[in-house]
């Protein structure tokens, strides 16, 4: 299959070496010039558990250069504030016969994708797979993971998620991807912001009663807006994996993407998180005030570092 990623940070970048691995014709699509470059002249260095280093050799565009191109599948992984201005770039790359898979991040991916292309073009997704960037051209790669997708519209996805299950991607079809999506977006929306307002890493949050108080007002809240909004919230469910994660032989001194993104200088994807519930809220006239004050807080925190 012939695949884009668009959005080749940590994920994009190591979703692209499983798929090469596979056998598919791969290419990159980025905005970030120095990581482009970085690739293009060195290759893409992938960095194991062990430290050991592999090259990739991954070509990787910026979209405007991209032209006369036509790919039967365009994988979305920008941070979810960026994904606006990546479809607008790829808009000229994405013809009839294109499927385009969202694994960003966040609430609020699939509306985005409506403003650019049709349902029976969209496939959305969440996964557990993980992955860090170390610098320009390089990621490191560590554990396993899995995704559970699921098309939008009419579009087949059978293929793709073949395609995928032979790059080793262990992926299943989901029946209620939304629901999936705002069960990820709950505990991203407890560890994430909590982690800079309470500038603790996951180990040390574990050990905040007060914290996991926080953390049930977070959700309780995102329970009553989906319940507005037709959309199950499963509380104890989500605590449940808040609590697992934390648990002393799971945690470790690992910051969630949203400190580590602050602490880099970058903007963050709060408005996809407790941003989203909170202005989801306000539509059905309801009050969170508790996600509200949290997104203020982290766009307060964005205004001091991020450029
Ligand atoms: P990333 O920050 O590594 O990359 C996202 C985009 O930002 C890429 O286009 C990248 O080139 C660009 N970028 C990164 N650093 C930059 C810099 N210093 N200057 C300019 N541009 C820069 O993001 P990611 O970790 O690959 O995450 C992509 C999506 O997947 C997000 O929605 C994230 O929440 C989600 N996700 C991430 C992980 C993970 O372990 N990293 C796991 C699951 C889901």
């Amino acid at each position: 299959m012939k695949i884009a990623i668009a959005g080749f940070g940590a994920m994009g970048a190591r979703f692209a070496t499983k798929l090469q691995a596979a056998g598919n014709e791969v290419i990159g699509i980025d905005q970030w010039q120095a990581h482009i470059d970085a690739i293009n002249e060195f290759g893409l260095k992938v960095a194991n558990d062990a430290d050991e280093i592999e090259t990739f050799q991954i070509p990787i565009y910026r979209p405007e250069v991209l032209i006369d191109e036509e790919f039967d599948l365009i994988i979305l992984f920008t941070k979810a504030m960026q994904l606006d201005t990546m479809l607008t770039g790829i808009q000229p790359l994405i013809t009839a016969k294109t499927r385009l898979l969202v694994l960003s991040n966040g609430v609020g991916n699939v509306e985005i994708m409506q403003q650019h292309v049709t349902d029976d073009q969209i496939l959305a997704g969440v996964t557990m797979w993980t992955s860090g960037l170390v610098r320009p051209g390089m990621i490191k790669v560590t554990g396993s993971g899995s995704i559970r997708l699921q098309a939008i519209g009419t579009a087949p996805i059978d293929d793709i998620i073949t395609v995928l299950n032979g790059a080793g991607l262990n992926v299943t079809a989901s029946t209620d991807v939304l629901t999936d999506i705002w069960r990820k977006a709950g505990v991203n929306s407890v560890f994430n912001p909590l982690s800079v307002l309470l500038d603790a890493n996951i180990a040390e949050f574990g050990i905040m009663q007060n914290g996991m108080d926080l953390a049930q007002q977070i959700l309780n809240e995102i329970k009553a807006v989906g319940q507005a909004e037709g959309i199950k919230v499963d509380v104890p469910g989500i605590m449940a994996v808040v609590k697992n994660t934390m648990a002393p032989e799971n945690a470790g001194a690992h910051y969630p993407s949203m400190y580590q993104d602050l602490h880099q200088g970058r903007l963050t994807e709060i408005d996809f998180l407790n941003g989203y519930f909170a202005n989801l809220g306000t539509k059905h006239g309801m009050e969170l005030p508790v996600n509200r004050l949290i997104t203020e807080m982290i766009h307060a925190r964005e205004d001091l570092v991020a450029k």
